[in-house]
């Protein structure tokens, strides 16, 4: 093989040995042919590096951790070669997705419903939200709806806690805010160090400025209270407490640390988006794929909780939004009570788990929780 190019650098004729110039001429048209025959060769070698290395999956997947979706897109789209290199199966794609970089849609999308109060503004305020695609220590992780690799500041919480004060004083705490899920107005969030009530061991290092240490944000944690901009009363709640409350037995309408009725405008966001899951249908009305029977023909029971819902799944900003839009179109006629109009007893299904939320609409709503107003945040 190596032979057969020799010919080929020396073109000239002069410094060729003796024994080559010879044959040459006997040899020019085989080895014109070769020539071009390997040109061809080498040229589908040659001509696409690149289709190589994104042939080889461990190649493929580190430079798509650089990527963002729609990068990987427009590469796919480039050509054939490139889309089957990528994609060879209907599963790759799906198991590239989670290896590229969180596209930071998320934090997007905070931003545009999240509305920072006068006090943000009027106080030396600092916000600190952080993608993971421009930070190490922020996790990222596949979406569980789309796939999408998405960041811990770009998926949902139930509380966010983005905004922050430097304490006016050495000896005061700093102070905390942010919002609940993607609800406009902001919330003063308490550490476990603003609240007296709590003892000192079980409350854990003091709260930092998040943009300083490795332990903020602190989203879904401490205390939240009444939104700034609003005027009304109600007590602060304790983060865990409203995560944990199991939604088929108890409601957010009534304060979990205080059983104040109502809802508590601490509660008031929790509360709209716990009820919207929530529709009524008489047993005639009832649709097959939802209040699921077990064996015995009991129906299923709702034991959905903020936590279980919100936080266990890993889920986009994206995917919540069409989430909620889906399930508050779903089944219209059914958020009062069955559309039937028969007035038979109806039945409360929760449209996140199927299950049957075992309540009446007139019952008196009050969570046994063992809480009373002094001991804010002692967990059941
Ligand atoms: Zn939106
Ligand atoms: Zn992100
Ligand atoms: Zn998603
Ligand atoms: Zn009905
Ligand atoms: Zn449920």
């Amino acid at each position: 093989m190596c032979h057969s190019i020799q010919p080929a650098l020396y073109p000239g004729g002069e410094h060729v040995p003796a024994m080559k110039r010879k044959r040459s001429s006997e040899m020019a048209l085989t080895e014109s042919r070769k020539r071009a025959s390997q040109r061809t060769s080498q040229s589908e070698i040659m001509l696409c590096p690149l289709i190589r290395i994104l042939q080889q999956y461990g190649l493929l997947a580190s430079i798509a951790s650089w990527l963002f979706p729609e990068d990987l897109l427009a590469l796919a789209l480039t050509s054939k070669a490139i889309h089957q290199a990528i994609s060879p199966r209907p599963c790759s794609l799906e198991n590239l997705l989670g290896k590229l970089s969180c596209p930071g849609k998320g934090i997007q999308i905070r931003q545009k419903h999240h509305k920072k109060s006068m006090f943000f503004y009027a106080y030396d305020c600092s916000e600190y939200v952080q993608c993971g695609s421009t930070s190490d220590i922020v996790e990222s992780r596949p979406c569980v709806s789309c796939k999408v690799t998405t960041c811990n500041e770009c998926r949902i919480h139930c509380v966010y806690q983005s905004n922050y004060e430097a304490p006016s004083d050495l000896d005061e705490l700093p102070s905390f805010s942010g919002f609940v899920l993607l609800t406009p107005r902001e919330v003063p969030i308490l550490s476990p160090q603003h609240l007296a009530a709590f003892d000192s061991q079980s409350s854990g290092p003091p709260w930092q400025n998040p943009s300083k240490g490795l332990n903020g944000p602190y989203h879904d944690q401490g205390f939240i209270d009444v939104p700034f901009d609003d005027n009304t009363f109600g007590p602060p709640e304790f983060v865990e407490d409203i995560l944990n409350l199991d939604l088929g037995q108890h409601s957010l309408g009534v304060s979990i640390s205080s059983n104040v009725p109502a809802p508590s405008p601490v509660l008031k966001a929790f509360h709209q988006i716990t009820e919207q899951r929530k529709r009524q249908f008489c047993d005639a009305c009832l649709p097959p794929t939802l209040a699921k029977r077990r064996e015995g023909s009991q129906y299923m029971l709702c034991h959905c909780s903020l936590r279980k819902h919100f936080l266990d799944r890993w889920l986009c900003l994206r995917c919540y939004e069409m989430e909620e839009i889906a399930i508050s179109k779903a089944y219209p006629a059914h958020i009062e009570r069955c559309g039937c109009a028969q007035n038979s007893s109806d039945r409360v299904v929760c449209l996140w788990c199927s299950g049957v939320v075992p309540e009446s609409k007139d019952e008196a709503d009050v969570p046994d929780l063992d809480s009373d107003a002094s001991t804010v945040g002692s967990s059941p």
